[in-house]
């Protein structure tokens, strides 16, 4: 059985003041949900320059809340300008790490080799790479919705050492454009991946691996696709900037 992960990537919104004050209420709002129910673990990823304030407050308050950096270098030191060590995300605690958004391969031309190697370093210290894959429009048009996806994290997995990793299908058409794909399409693609992995990783692993859909999730939509067997959570964008909207999806209440 594989825990449901809601995973909220804030990209280049809320500074660490802002953090603070949204963390704070989306953990007082996970708390005080009416239903005693906890179906899914709930994960946020804020800018790096939030992550040391987001650590304090959630160590001080003991919130059940995990979260991650947007990005890692593949290098643990060196003479990188921009770029943050997964050494330094492990030290302040992040769980997981985000690989390879299509934010990334698309205006920073990150590949799949390289998000290979990003999820390695991640892996060296003991931070989940959640590994983003997903086909453009026009991917779709030329190749039907599974294929891209499927070629993208067979690639990232040939080289990658053994461990866990979340994978968030987010198809590109679907990303902030209020154009969730449908919960069918969902498994349907979700499933393919599951299988991929089953070949290039075996079957145990394709069974504990989750896999996240992303694309225009909010409250009025996480139910359908959580129904999905091969769907095991969310990465959400827009909607996970509101902390009352995100807790909501968090709980797949409307
Ligand atoms: P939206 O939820 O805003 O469509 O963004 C999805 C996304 O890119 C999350 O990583």
């Amino acid at each position: 059985t594989r825990t449901p992960l809601i995973a909220g990537n804030w990209k280049m919104n809320l500074d660490h003041l802002d953090a603070i004050r949204v963390v704070q209420k989306l953990a007082w709002t996970l708390q005080d949900a009416k239903h005693d129910t906890k179906d899914a673990e709930v994960a946020v990823f804020p800018p790096f320059t939030d992550l040391r304030s987001v650590q304090s407050l959630v160590a001080a308050e003991r919130f059940d809340l995990a979260y991650g950096g947007q990005d890692v270098s593949e290098h643990d030191s060196g003479a990188y300008t921009g770029e943050i060590s997964p050494v330094f995300l492990a030290r302040l605690d992040c769980q997981y790490v985000l690989v390879g958004h299509s934010e990334r391969r698309q205006i920073h031309g990150e590949t799949d080799e390289l998000i290979g190697r990003k999820s390695a370093a991640a892996l060296r210290h003991g931070v989940t790479p959640v590994i983003c894959i997903g086909e453009t429009a026009e991917d779709l048009e030329q190749h039907g919705a599974s294929a891209v996806p499927v070629q993208q994290i067979r690639t990232i997995l040939a080289d990658l050492p053994a461990g866990d990793v979340v994978v968030a299908y987010e198809p590109v058409w679907a990303i902030g454009s209020g154009q969730a794909a449908t919960a069918e399409q969902a498994q349907e693609v979700c499933a393919a991946i599951r299988a991929a992995i089953a070949d290039v990783r075996g079957a145990e692993a394709a069974e504990s691996t989750r896999i996240l859909y992303g694309g225009s999730v909010k409250s009025a939509n996480i139910a359908g696709f959580m129904r999905q067997p091969d769907v095991d959570g969310a990465l959400v964008g827009g909607a996970s900037l509101d902390p009352v909207e995100f807790a909501a999806i968090s709980r797949f209440t409307h």
